[in-house]
């Protein structure tokens, strides 16, 4: 994509117009040196043919060549990048190791290989214009001779005219050929973006008149209906005609072997793939049905992968800029990154209408060790790469409780966590988001062992969907199986009957 955009759009803007401009001047010129010497001496005609034989002869040679340089070059090119970027991402090993050497003279070796074709383009080049030149000049003495045997019928002037046209020529037939090989190899860019433009279907149009009010959806509650999924038309369904109904409000965990299609299920609520059957129904209205700014915006996710983008902690946070520091604050809190002490004095700062950047500084400048959470301008550098994997999780998390959305949908969000931190984060989340209805895909079976459903995914189809207790409880369920090859089979029943008990 990133080639598309700037090596693809370079050539079209800065490379393809000009040759083909030139290319389009310059055979014009021949053309008319052609006809102008013919009209002043006819017989130059018959040497013409010849030397237009000759010249296209040497176009082809030299065309061949250029292709398959230019293929070379481009090839030879990624390895460099490819390199470059693994040393790069390896540099604090390479150094404890002490072998920079090596990878110098490796990205040296790549370069090289790179620049080899490079040279040969311009032999190439050279080559070409010598017999191009040699082939003007052969017009230049043919128009010549001509002349001279004619020299009692033509005029001085036409004469004169004919041998310094002649002389005009083997430049731009240089230049014809030049730029028509450019001409070919950039036109391969042309070809590229137009597979972008006309090739890549769009995604389904952002708003439509029938769009919810920006409060849905107010209950979250969910119908599943039918649903069949799959990645492409040529691919086989991924999902099976699923059918289920969350209440609002209720939590389900979503368990299957990997490859179940549990993920698949949790992207297409964003429609990153439509329903090949079926639909999804919350509070009422088919999602499929509504633009994607609405649907996205009133759904949360918290992904396996947090994503952080650079900028500072408020961006992050903020996205669309459309919350007060209060609650910002008010969200860091309750994920645990300030602490009630911190977010009170902050409160006390905002509310006496003190300004927060005075505040910062005067804590910037204290001994102590400040939470640098209290500060909103905070760096964010690329992927979060400044904070530990736990405070991105939980900014993640703080991002989707200022949405205070009605539905949350967790992907093994705190597969790659400690315990500790996960064990905070879940009770996070069941503290918070107790009105909302929540979709959990998770690894470890205890963490949704008291939830009110389960689901269970086996290859697309859903096998199983009822209570953890009830499942478990169950001979021969798969739910029953998966808890036993845990190893903790008593502890998860004792928990889920727990829960049973409570709901009761
Ligand atoms: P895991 O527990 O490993 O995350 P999962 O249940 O989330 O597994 P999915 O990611 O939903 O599994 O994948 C379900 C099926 O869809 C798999 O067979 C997978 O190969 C296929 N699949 C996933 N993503 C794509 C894609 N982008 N294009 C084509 N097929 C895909
Ligand atoms: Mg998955």
């Amino acid at each position: 994509i990133m080639n598309r955009f700037s090596k693809d759009m370079e050539s079209i803007d800065q490379e393809l117009a000009p040759y083909s401009e030139a290319f389009v001047v310059d055979i014009l010129s021949c053309l008319s040196t052609i006809v102008l010497i013919t009209w002043i001496t006819p017989a130059f005609l018959i040497f013409g043919v010849f030397v237009s034989i000759l010249f296209g002869y040497v176009g082809i040679l030299y065309l061949n060549l250029s292709r398959e340089l230019k293929r070379f070059e481009s090839i030879t090119r990624s390895p460099i990048n490819q390199h470059f970027t693994e040393t790069l991402t390896g540099v604090t090993t390479i150094r404890a190791y002490g072998d920079e050497r090596r990878f110098l003279v490796q990205n040296m070796q790549k370069i090289d290989t790179n620049n080899r074709p490079f040279f040969f383009v311009w032999a190439n080049n050279r080559w070409m214009s010598f017999r191009a030149q040699f082939t003007g000049s052969s017009i230049v003495a043919i128009s010549a001779a001509l002349a001279v045997l004619a020299a009692r019928q033509i005029d001085s002037g036409l004469a004169g005219i004919s041998l310094s046209f002649a002389a005009s020529f083997s430049t731009s037939a240089l230049w014809v050929l030049r730029c028509y090989a450019d001409v070919e190899i950039n036109i391969n860019s042309v070809e590229r973006v137009q597979e972008y433009i006309t090739d890549i279907k769009e995604e389904s149009a952002t708003e439509t008149p029938f769009d919810p009010p920006a409060s849905w959806p107010e209950h979250g509650e969910i119908s599943v209906e039918g649903l069949s999924l799959r990645y492409a038309p040529n691919l086989p369904l991924v999902i099976k005609d699923i059918s289920f109904h969350v209440n609002s409000g209720e939590k389900v965990g979503v368990v299957g072997r990997t490859g179940a299609g549990k993920s698949t299920i949790i992207t297409s609520f964003f429609r990153f793939i439509e329903p090949a059957q079926g639909k999804i129904v919350i509070d009422g209205v088919d999602i499929t049905k509504i633009g994607l700014n609405s649907l996205r915006r009133g759904l949360a996710i918290i992904p396996q992968e947090p994503t952080l983008f650079t900028g500072s902690l408020r961006s992050n946070l903020d996205m669309f800029n459309e919350s007060d520091d209060l609650s910002i604050y008010e969200s860091l809190r309750r994920v645990g990154l300030i602490s009630r002490d911190e977010y009170n004095s902050l409160r006390t700062v905002i509310e006496s209408g003190q300004s927060l950047e005075e505040y910062n500084k005067s804590n910037e400048n204290s001994e102590e060790n400040v939470n640098k959470f209290t500060n909103l301008e905070a760096e964010v550098t690329e992927n979060g790469g400044n904070l530990s994997q736990g405070e991105r999780q939980l900014i993640c998390l703080a991002r989707s409780l200022l949405k205070s959305p009605k539905i949350l949908l967790l992907d093994e969000a705190t597969a790659s966590i400690d315990y500790e931190t996960d064990a905070m984060i879940q009770n996070t989340i069941r503290e918070e988001f107790s009105e909302s209805t929540i979709l959990t895909i998770a690894h470890r079976l205890k963490t949704i062992i008291d939830y009110d459903k389960i689901l269970v995914l086996d290859h697309g189809n859903a096998k199983e969907y009822d209570h953890p207790y009830n499942l478990i409880t169950k001979e021969g369920s798969q739910f029953r199986s998966m808890c036993q090859d845990t190893g903790e089979f008593d502890e998860l029943v004792r928990l889920a009957k727990e829960a049973y008990d409570a709901k009761k």
